[in-house]
């Protein structure tokens, strides 16, 4: 049986500025308040940020902005700049700015190596987790403007007053979740399957449901959902953690069909094998564990997650890559994986 592992995180800013899109770091964060405002609503900019992320969206700055657009994959838009400077580039906020990208889960892992890219490509971002000290590391990584904030999607109150303190939303992760144990169904953990339920699946509920409105008014909005392979295979000692991914998968198709018309999309992400610290979680601290799920085979990266859903909400707006199954070279299913 194979499942899901874990990794150790490096996730360094400069890793993904340098190598994956070439952008300047460009934001120094002051990590004092619980959650930083966001000033100017004409250009969604956050009042804490230094001056270097307000240079690289300033009005004359068209042709930083046409570059990150190309590295973004965004040429589409770069061409309609360059053809008509003056007009409005992107139904994302101002031009330069991609728009305020909220990311659950981003503490570490695959929430965390998102923030930063969406960061690195010029979103402003909005993080959540429970450990606030790792979403300060986490945002001490992004370039670009962030807010900080502590959230338990498992918790009615902290999701409504995340939700209250963000002004504006284009883009929403939902990747908080996780898989805790592999006990058979015959021995199943009652509570164990009640959080995974509560976080994978109720957690993507109340944060959707809540920023529903703001992504609809953003007229361009989108909801990426990070699932699993997890949620469309299934596996021996898995029926807790399959069952919470797969209803996160019906989660996706039903909101599609009910927001069709309106201007939202909805991706899901189906990850296979990812290094993170999934694994150490799910075997409770059990780091020799975790290690003997990968063992022998290279597993994803949470950068490689992050560099999909950046793709992913970069398409032109009619483009929706509505799901997606990422797998190392190594796996081929859920359970069919080589190690040498
Ligand atoms: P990870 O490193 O353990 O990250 C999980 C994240 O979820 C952490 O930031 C954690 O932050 C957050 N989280 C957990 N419970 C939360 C809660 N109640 N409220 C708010 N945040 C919560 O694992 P990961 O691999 O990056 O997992 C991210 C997503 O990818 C999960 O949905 C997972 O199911 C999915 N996935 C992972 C793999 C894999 O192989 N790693 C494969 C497929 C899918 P705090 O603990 O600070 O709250």
């Amino acid at each position: 049986m194979d499942i899901e592992p874990i990794e150790e995180l490096d996730l360094g800013g400069s890793q993904l500025g340098a190598c994956r899109f070439d952008v300047e770091p460009s934001c120094s964060v002051d990590l004092g308040e619980p959650i930083q405002q966001q000033s100017g609503a004409s250009t969604g900019h956050f009042s804490t940020i230094d001056s270097h992320t307000t240079v690289a969206r300033a009005p004359d700055q068209t042709p930083v902005d046409q570059m990150l657009l190309a590295f973004t994959g965004r040429a589409w838009e770069a061409e309609e700049m360059t053809q008509n400077p003056a007009a409005p580039t992107t139904p994302l906020g101002s031009v330069g700015s991609l728009g305020t990208a909220v990311v659950s889960g981003a503490s570490s892992g695959i929430g965390a190596a998102t923030a930063i890219a969406l960061s690195t490509i010029g979103f402003d971002v909005v993080i959540g987790a429970r450990r606030v000290e790792r979403l300060s590391e986490v945002a001490k990584q992004c370039p670009g403007p962030v807010a900080v904030h502590q959230l338990d999607v498992t918790d009615d109150g902290s999701v409504n007053h995340f939700v209250a303190s963000i002004p504006e939303c284009h883009v929403l992760i939902n990747n908080a979740g996780g898989a805790l144990g592999v006990d058979p169904i015959a021995t199943a953990d009652i509570a164990k399957w009640q959080t995974m339920y509560d976080t994978n699946l109720l957690g993507t509920l109340r944060l959707t449901k809540g920023l529903l409105d703001k992504l609809t008014d953003s007229g361009n909005g989108h909801v990426v959902v990070v699932g699993s392979i997890a949620g469309i295979e299934f596996y021996r000692g898995g029926a807790g953690y399959n069952a919470a991914k797969a209803a996160q998968h019906s989660f996706c198709e039903v909101l599609r069909q009910e927001t069709v018309g309106l201007p939202i999309r909805v991706s899901e992400v189906q990850p296979g094998l990812v290094e993170t610290e999934f694994s150490v979680v799910r075997f409770d601290g059990d780091q020799d564990r975790a290690d003997a799920v990968y063992e022998g085979l290279t597993p994803l990266s949470a950068l490689d997650v992050a560099d999909l859903i950046a793709f992913i909400v970069t398409r032109p707006p009619h483009v929706n890559l509505a799901t997606t199954l990422l797998l190392p070279r190594d796996q081929a299913t859920v359970a069919v994986t080589h190690r040498s």
